[in-house]
């Protein structure tokens, strides 16, 4: 090694010693900088309310359905209607969903209850307790729903009772009032005619229909049509193709309907490795009470949606195009309009008397997405390599492999922070991870560069040489 680089190598791992000792002194002696930047830069990077201008509009908070799917929470579709948040079904993870997606729960200011199968419920309590404990609300939470929902209500708010006590005791009746705490059911009868419904709700220029759909056995079961402002939006619930849900679907914005592939499901049951007892007998029962995706389609189709969107979707579908696309089948043929499979924070848009439908993915900041982060990286990766060999051939130089590999290694490591920084938002030790793997890099490119000169050097000395012994 050259004097030259022995004195950049030196320096460099002296600056780097430098660094790191420092950054150790400062995180033993000032803990809780260290504690408030982690904590604070948590915060900062959650995601706000949603920017959205005066409209109809909807989230899917939870896209589910009783088959376990850790990428989706159990069916839950927040509707924002001018100031009023409706939250529809509340299926188990949804509560989580929804904070995780920006919307606070105290934001909530009433719950639709399409039935009362558990994957619907679960998180009812979870809900009611968290709108109050956060926003301490002094009215309960209205629980629209059809017969029945006052057990339902009455349930969750007996099993919740002892909890909203310790809290009001502990947080104080002006910060959590006692009357707040859990729901207040608003029930309705509509009879079990097949084409029965009923506007439930009248207010704010929002109107809320609750239909009869068909989910034999479970009776009642419904859907719920969002009218506000020129929009319109329909929420299936569980059911076969309804000739209910095509008339009151009839014309509007937006369709978000369940979903289950039959093909799919067979070919679950058929599978050796289910595990539990009964998940054959509740794979081969599903499939007559629900309705398919081409089905759906058919049914939106013929009402004239605008847009239909999927959700409860059995059995799950991975967030990949090939799966979208099994689980559809001929569905996009069948439907003339837009159509996709929804996710756990997709947002769809309508502004108020227009015929504009803006999506987005609400939790797409904030989900760490390593597959994406992993491809970019090694698009650089490659990228970096190409460079190199230009750098090797134009100057018809063997470049250390050692180095080159140690620099492409560096950089790799500093995008995967960045890739951090943005997943997963700021963190101090990240940044002191690059920060030293930036000096690296530089201190390798640095030594790169030195060896291409010197050899340029070494090349013209002998070129030189030839030419003298040639005159
Ligand atoms: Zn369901
Ligand atoms: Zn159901």
């Amino acid at each position: 090694m050259k004097k030259k680089h022995k004195i950049a190598l030196g320096v460099t791992v002296s600056v780097v010693v430098a660094l790191s000792i420092t950054a150790g002194i400062f995180y033993f002696t000032q803990p809780t900088w260290f504690t408030r930047t982690i904590v604070n830069s948590q915060i900062e990077s959650a995601p706000g309310y949603p920017e959205i201008d005066d409209g109809l509009h909807a989230l899917l908070v939870g896209t589910g359905s009783p088959i376990n799917d850790p990428s989706r929470a159990g069916p839950s579709v927040l509707v924002i209607a001018g100031e009023k948040h409706f939250v529809v079904d509340t299926g188990p993870g949804s509560t989580a969903s929804l904070v995780t997606s920006g919307i606070s729960p105290a934001e909530v200011d009433a719950v639709f209850l399409t039935h009362y199968h558990s994957d619907h419920i679960g998180d009812l309590g979870e809900l009611m307790l968290q709108r109050w404990a956060l926003g301490g609300s002094n009215e309960s939470l209205p629980v629209y729903g059809p017969v029945n929902v006052t057990s339902i209500v009455d349930g969750f708010n007996d099993a919740y009772y002892l909890d909203s006590i310790y809290r009001n005791e502990h947080h104080g009746e002006e910060n959590m009032p006692i009357n707040g705490s859990g729901g207040v059911a608003m029930e309705f009868d509509i009879g079990n005619g097949t084409m029965a419904s009923q506007v439930i709700y009248d207010q704010d220029n929002v109107e809320v229909t609750m239909f009869n759909v068909d989910h034999f056995p479970v009776y009642p079961a419904v859907g719920f049509k969002f009218e506000y402002k020129g929009r319109s939006l329909v929420i299936s619930g569980d059911t076969v193709y309804s000739e209910n849900l095509e008339t009151q679907s009839t014309n509007v914005d937006l369709l978000i309907g369940e979903a289950l592939n039959p093909e799919l499901v067979a070919i679950m049951e058929e599978s050796d490795d289910l595990g539990d007892e009964n998940a054959g007998v509740v794979l081969h029962d599903i499939p007559d009470y629900h309705i398919t995706p081409w089905e759906m389609a058919t049914l939106a189709e013929n009402a004239n949606v605008e847009y239909l969107v999927y959700y409860h979707m059995i059995p799950p579908v991975p967030n990949s195009g090939v799966a979208k696309k099994v689980f559809l089948g001929n569905s996009s043929v069948i439907y003339s309009g837009d159509i996709d499979i929804g996710m756990d924070g997709f947002f769809i848009s309508m502004p108020a008397h227009s015929e504009k439908i803006i999506t987005t993915n609400l939790l797409e900041r904030s989900a760490a997405r390593p597959a994406l982060v992993l491809i970019v990286n090694l698009v650089i990766l490659g990228l970096m390599f190409g460079a190199g060999r230009l750098i090797t051939k134009k100057r018809e130089l063997k470049v250390k492999p050692i180095i080159m590999v140690y620099s492409i290694l560096m950089g790799f490591l500093i995008l995967t922070r960045i890739g951090s920084f943005v997943t997963t938002g700021f963190a101090a030790s990240t940044l002191i991870y690059a920060l030293v793997e930036a000096t690296m890099l530089v201190w390798s490119v640095f030594y790169l560069n030195q060896n291409i000169k010197s050899r340029d050097k070494t090349n013209l000395k002998s070129k030189n040489k030839q030419s003298v012994v040639a005159a």
